[in-house]
């Protein structure tokens, strides 16, 4: 069925080779649209998307407005929405979420809403159904997205990548899970070529047990950015990968939110491992055993956690890793989980210093025996600490609070290398060996924007991601629309948008932006605190648009005592988020006492001594490493410029409520949701030029009875038809644009009086 939509500004693509009873392409930019469009009825251009809207035929201004209030199943793209505000937006998604419609267009962009069930549309019929079709021809769905990006690669050797965003639970992971398996299912199939899928699907479990654990908000939350460029060879099969990790949330390793879990591969390795799996291990299967695991939601509803860890073994196999390799990483874990154990006491000396000492050694005995350390070493490295200041060592005592924080601080380092380990592994199994030129298609699942009761470094980082995401976005849908004005031959005219740069500069400037400022401070020896770092910050962006804090002068915020006085607030494209600057410093600095890392080094395990290379004495290097947010802003500057060397689809995912409940649409959720995406901004842009566009033929075909020059003879080419037709109809000269093959119309409601006028 013919889908009515606007189309926004894809490129040209190739004839399907596919031929099936065709409905009418509405597509603007489809060839087969100038000579195909004769034989087929036209009334089918704009009927409604799904089947129960059969026959409904045309479609006029005065049903698009019922629709949207009636419960009609309402627009598959917004970009023809009339009149286009938030309210009708929202509605429209509500609609369609009511029908289980949960895709809409915004031109080329998808909008996903979780529908919290399992939805009939993923089938093998579905694939073949979506397979080789034009983008605008089916009802939206991902698989057309993920047709067009896979077609568009293959036949006209354009680099892609899948640019998912939405908030946590919102269905990024599922939706980058659902694009990599169409695109799996309609590539080819030589025994060779499925063992490479394989191998790539079967990351996304491995991964996903390391990286991803239950929220409050989602059962399985991925708590990293994770980018993947797949390979592919000039037939279009995949030869590989490449996958890039962002930012993991190690701090899940030693303490949890109420109601949340630590990673789950902890759960499914207690589960799941034979008895003499954890004899090896030294473990003990009782979950309340360990302090780094959470209690009051170890186990959670419909998850199997053993069964879940024998899929992750075949898993770790299918990749390629070594039955030696899966046992050094499970070991590990538990070198985790036991460090967390560990408990400290204060010990007095005979210099009337106290000194924190192990308690019981009864784990860091075990954890020594797995990992080859001696236990010495590593009970001093919990008592001591040596600095080094002026090229001399100074040794100092560590408090029972410092050990606690270096046995947390350790815990954390361990996991977050092994996981980095983990990505570099499989990218060992899935790089691509042959030289030969490859076509690569990149997916994105990285978290959206984060606005939340208390926000600290962790929203900031992944809200400046955020920033940069809009920022290529916006270049590049105007770019877009840019190249194909320009192939057409219509007047580009600059669009007025809201550009975002100012505050990516706020944030990412090589000298006085937050992040460089940040790392001063870290830097700068003496007592450095969150508080001297936000006092500079108040004095450097007093008077910054986008930047307020009470400790500014002149502050808005002065007066405002209900907001608490060490926090800065910053105006993000998304809206206006309240950071508090508590643990700025620590975790950018994100210090590991050089002691534990040595003692690391010293391991017999040759996993734990690669995973510590600061740790080898001979390279004392009194430079310090990268802080997290310089690592940070490098890793995402890489990403950028990755993205912009491709043609970027994207999905918007959006959560339709928070009790993970199917057919509950929340509205105040949904909006939030709306405006954190940019939607709106999303639409505008993609109205901002010519709302709409389609090649001559069909559009005259289809209106060529409003005028008698047009019908019911015409002669003279299809433009000079349609020029004759708009004029005899005295539509405003503003509102088209004639391109070389196309008529471009401005504004929606013009297409919507030409509808008018059709069933008048
Ligand atoms: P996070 O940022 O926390 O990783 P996310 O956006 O990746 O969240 P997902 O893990 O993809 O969210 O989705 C959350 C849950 O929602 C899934 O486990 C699944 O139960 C459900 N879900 C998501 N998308 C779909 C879908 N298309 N069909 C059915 N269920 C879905
Ligand atoms: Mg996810």
């Amino acid at each position: 069925m013919g889908v009515l939509s606007s189309g926004g500004g894809r490129s040209l693509r190739a004839p399907p080779p596919r031929v099936t009873p065709e409905p009418l392409n509405t597509d603007r930019s489809d060839p087969r649209g100038a000579s195909g469009a004769g034989g087929a009825d036209p009334s089918r251009i704009f009927s409604w998307h799904s089947g129960a809207s059969a026959g409904r035929g045309i479609m006029s201004k005065v049903e698009v407005k019922t629709s949207l209030l009636d419960n009609m199943i309402g627009l598959g793209d917004m970009v023809l929405l009339e009149p286009l505000t938030e309210d009708s937006f929202i509605q429209n998604l509500k609609n369609r979420f009511n029908h289980n419609e949960i895709y809409t267009y915004i031109g080329s962009v998808v909008i996903s809403m979780n529908p919290y069930k399992s939805l009939p549309i993923y089938t093998a019929d579905k694939v073949e159904e979506y397979r080789n079709r034009n983008f605008y021809e089916l009802s939206p769905h991902i698989y057309a997205l993920a047709d067009e990006a896979y077609r568009s690669l293959r036949d006209q050797d354009k680099d892609q990548c899948i640019l998912i965003t939405g908030e946590s639970g919102a269905g990024k992971t599922e939706a980058s899970k659902l694009v990599m398996s169409y695109v799996a299912a309609v590539c080819g199939k030589s025994l060779e070529v499925n063992k490479v899928k394989e191998q790539l699907l079967q990351s996304n479990p491995v991964l996903e047990a390391f990286g991803n654990a239950k929220t409050v908000r989602n059962d399985n939350s991925s708590r990293f950015g994770k980018y993947m460029d797949i390979e592919f060879d000039f037939k279009g099969d995949p030869m590989g990968g490449v996958i890039s990790n962002y930012l993991l949330e190690k701090s899940r390793v030693v303490k949890q939110p109420r109601g949340e879990r630590n990673f789950h591969i902890f759960y499914q390795l207690l589960s799941g491992a034979s008895e003499e799996q954890l004899k090896k291990l030294k473990l003990d299967r009782d979950v309340s055993k360990f302090n780094y695991l959470s209690l009051d939601s170890a186990v959670v509803n419909g998850v199997d956690d053993a069964a879940n860890f024998r899929t992750i073994m075949d898993a770790m196999q299918t990749v390629g890793f070594t039955d030696k390799e899966v046992h050094s990483v499970l070991v590990l874990v538990v070198a985790v989980l036991k460090l967390g154990n560990i408990r400290f006491k204060s010990e007095s000396r005979v210099d009337g210093y106290s000194e924190s000492q192990v308690e019981d050694s009864n784990d860091l005995k075990e954890i020594c025996e797995l990992l080859g350390i001696k236990q010495s070493v590593l009970e001093k490295a919990f008592s001591t600490r040596t600095v080094e200041a002026k090229q001399e060592k100074v040794s100092t005592t560590l408090t029972v609070a410092q050990a606690y924080y270096a046995r947390d601080a350790l815990a954390k380092n361990l996991y977050n290398r092994l996981f980095s380990w983990l990505v570099t592994r499989i990218n060992e199994s899935i790089k691509v060996q042959s030289t030969e030129r490859k076509k690569v298609m990149g997916v994105l699942d990285i978290y959206g924007f984060e606005i939340f009761e208390n926000n600290g470094f962790e929203q900031f980082i992944i809200n400046y991601c955020n920033e940069k995401l809009q920022q290529i976005f916006i270049e590049l849908t105007l770019r877009e629309e840019q190249e194909e004005y320009i192939r057409e031959g219509i007047e580009w005219k600059n669009i007025e948008y809201f550009n975002n740069a100012v505050i990516c500069d706020l944030i990412e400037n090589n000298k006085k932006g937050i992040l460089a400022m940040l790392d001063e401070e870290c830097l700068r020896p003496g007592a450095v605190s969150d508080n001297t770092f936000l006092d500079k910050l108040s004095t450097v962006y007093a008077g910054h648009h986008h930047f307020e804090s009470r400790r500014s002068k002149n502050s808005k915020f002065l007066s405002d005592h209900s907001l608490p006085h060490d926090c800065f607030r910053i105006q993000h494209y998304a809206g206006k988020v309240l950071y508090c600057v508590e643990g700025f410093v620590d975790k950018n600095n994100d210090l590991l006492y050089r002691d534990l890392s040595q003692a690391m080094y010293e391991a017999t395990h040759t996993l734990i001594k690669l995973l510590f290379p600061e740790g080898n004495p001979k390279k004392v290097n009194l430079k310090r490493p990268p802080t997290a947010g310089f690592q940070f802003r490098a890793s995402v500057g890489t990403l950028m410029k990755n993205l912009q060397s491709k043609n970027p689809n994207y999905i918007r995912c959006i959560k339709p409520n928070d009790k993970k409940a199917t057919r509950m649409f929340t509205e105040t959720l949904v909006r939030h949701q709306v405006r954190y995406l940019g939607l709106m901004e999303n639409v505008r842009v993609r109205r901002a030029g010519y709302a709409f566009r389609q090649l001559y033929t069909p559009c005259l075909e289809r209106y060529k009875m409003l005028c008698k020059q047009t019908w019911p003879h015409w002669r003279g080419s299809a433009r000079y038809r349609v020029e004759t037709l708009l004029t005899s109809l005295q539509i405003p000269k503003e509102e088209f644009a004639y391109g070389c093959s196309k008529i471009f119309i401005r504004n929606p409601t013009t297409l919507f009086d030409l509808e008018k006028k059709r069933g008048e």
